[in-house]
């Protein structure tokens, strides 16, 4: 199995990204923010939960996400892989995946980091705030924590992938199709070992 771990703060495009390479790879996307979002908009016990850290810019209790990560992996069997999309995001999902996919017999085929610098992030945000309506993405403030909670929390998985040789950055900024050939080289490149 292919399986990608896309990674990258607020904003740096991980969902334009991840469509694309589902399309060419025949991947499943599996998106954390994706499932808390349809969560929230069905009123689910799940989705109250999950607005209420979502609305301050903090994350969802690990517990809570890990466990509904591999519930919704687990209703795909035979599948070409994966595309984990805002997940891990702290060490301990990262573990967490690593057990989930060895009791699959595979594992993270590579964690493909967007590089994206702070004032593009945030010009992005608030442009997809005003266009999406998404709550988290008006409010400079949370926009903030978010990418405090980022570099507190999150950035550390990439140490994680790191150690394991699994780590590969590219860069996030330019054409999106430019950035889509530079995810594809390191793909192509990964697999063809
Ligand atoms: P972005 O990458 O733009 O922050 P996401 O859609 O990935 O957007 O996530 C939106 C919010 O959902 C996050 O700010 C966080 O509160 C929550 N969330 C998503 N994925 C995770 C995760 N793996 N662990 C904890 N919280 C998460």
């Amino acid at each position: 199995m292919l399986n990608i771990v896309l990674f990258g703060p607020p904003g740096s495009g991980k969902g334009t990204q991840a469509a694309k390479l589902v399309e060419k790879y025949g991947l499943v996307h599996l998106s954390t923010g994706d499932i808390f979002r349809a969560n929230i908009k069905n009123e689910t016990e799940l989705g109250k939960l999950a607005k209420s850290y979502i609305d301050k810019g903090l994350l969802v209790p690990d517990e809570v996400t890990i466990h509904i990560l591999q519930s919704e992996a687990d209703k795909y069997t035979g599948v070409n892989g994966f595309i984990f999309d805002g997940f891990p995001r702290t060490i301990q999902q990262a573990e967490a995946l690593d057990a989930y996919l060895a009791a699959r017999n595979t594992s993270v085929t590579m964690m493909l980091s967007l590089e994206v610098d702070e004032e593009e992030l945030k010009r992005r945000l608030l442009l997809r705030g005003k266009e999406s309506g998404r709550a988290d993405d008006q409010n400079p403030a949370i926009i903030e924590q978010r990418i405090a909670v980022y570099h507190r929390d999150t950035a550390p998985a990439k140490e994680y992938y790191t150690r394991q040789g699994k780590y590969r950055a590219v860069n996030g900024v330019g054409a999106i199709d430019h950035i889509f050939a530079l995810l594809c080289a390191e793909i192509d490149t990964a697999s063809a070992k």
